[in-house]
């Protein structure tokens, strides 16, 4: 299936003139990357700034290189591959969502045997397809299918985006809706509106060209899996807080009061801080039995695949204490979104 990605450059172009700015540091997220060259030269060429590529990750919105940023003293940030999460702090950050566009009927045709038996479908997509839904919805409802599309709010502003820490938007439609289709890549995404929205999910991914289902199986081995970790954490006696210091995912305030709550239950407790969190940066740390991660939630839920101790989110920790219990963290939203309510 043919992608083909929008760069924005007019405006990216206007707004370099229209700031008048001498230096820009560009982010990309990692599939983007080969396309870094071309892109430096280009805005190099056509508006006289100097630029430079970011090496860092990308995650999110979530995600700025600030400290670089910083370090090499730029006047601008340009932010491909998500929309805005956060408000400027100091360097001004310019968003390219990078929407991707592809032949939606095509996609379409290829979940539409897993479809069937369903009659009210409710639509969901990442930052980058999120403006191909409601020509989506207008083939559903060709089909004879009755589409429901979230309203965005929040950190998922467009109707219909889901992060892989926000399903607002799907839980906003569960009761109304059969099942969802998810138009993405990889199965994290659906898997969390699965388990988010207790319905089942048929993920339709322009990258492989494929469609899988997503049933109430898959999601509820991914819970047993999760309860099982919890139950080895809550075994440990030194507990590590993992804080992370990328500007959208710092947590060090719920970090402490958690830190509070774990010694008051006779846990022995530390914050550890990282940019990037690694298994061999914590396995070094080997007094700690267990952690907990209070940044992105994925990064317990994907699992850091040579991490030696079990880790667990922040919401789990809240599970694994008592304050909460698994029922009402998957009415919150799980795996994402309850996070930023506790
Ligand atoms: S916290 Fe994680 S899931 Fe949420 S936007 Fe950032 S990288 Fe994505």
């Amino acid at each position: 299936m043919t992608i083909s990605y929008n760069f924005e450059m007019e405006r990216v172009i206007k707004e370099i003139a229209e700031r008048g700015v001498e230096r820009v540091l560009i982010q990309l997220p990692e599939g983007l990357r080969p396309k870094a060259l071309w892109l430096t030269r280009r805005l190099e060429a056509e508006t006289g700034v100097r630029a430079y590529i970011s090496g860092g990750t990308c995650y999110g919105g979530c995600d700025l290189p600030l400290h670089e940023a910083e370090s090499l003293g730029v006047d601008l940030i340009i932010h491909y591959g998500h929309n805005r999460m956060l408000p400027d702090a100091g360097i001004p950050v310019i968003y390219v969502e990078l929407r991707a566009d592809f032949d939606v009927e095509e996609l379409l045709n290829e979940a539409r045997p897993l479809l069937e038996n369903w009659g009210s479908i409710g639509l969901a997509s990442t930052v980058q397809h999120v403006h191909l839904l409601p020509r989506a919805a207008e083939i559903l409802r060709r089909w004879g299918f009755t589409p429901h599309i979230g309203r965005g709010a929040g950190w998922t502003p467009y109707d219909g985006q889901v992060l892989g820490c926000d399903y607002s938007t799907a839980l906003s439609i569960a009761e109304m809706v059969d099942g969802f289709l998810f138009i993405g890549g990889g199965r994290f995404h659906p898997l969390g509106m699965a388990l988010a929205t207790g319905r089942e999910v048929v993920a339709a991914d322009p990258y492989t060209g494929k469609a899988a289902r997503i049933g109430r199986g898959e999601a509820m081995r991914m819970l047993k899996r999760r309860i099982a970790i919890v139950e080895m954490v809550k075994k440990a006696r030194n507990i590590g807080i993992v804080v992370s210091v990328k500007p959208g995912q710092s947590r060090i305030g719920e970090a402490e009061k958690l830190r509070g709550e774990l010694e008051k239950r006779g846990y022995r407790a530390a914050i550890i801080t990282l940019d990037v969190v690694r298994a061999d940066i914590l396995n070094d740390f080997t007094e700690f039995e267990a952690f907990i991660d209070t940044a992105c939630p994925r990064i317990a839920l994907d699992g850091l695949p040579d991490l030696r101790r079990p880790m667990i989110t922040l919401q789990e920790a809240y599970i694994m204490m008592g304050v909460m219990d698994w029922g009402e963290m998957l009415r919150r939203s799980y795996p994402g979104g309850g996070w930023k309510r506790l």
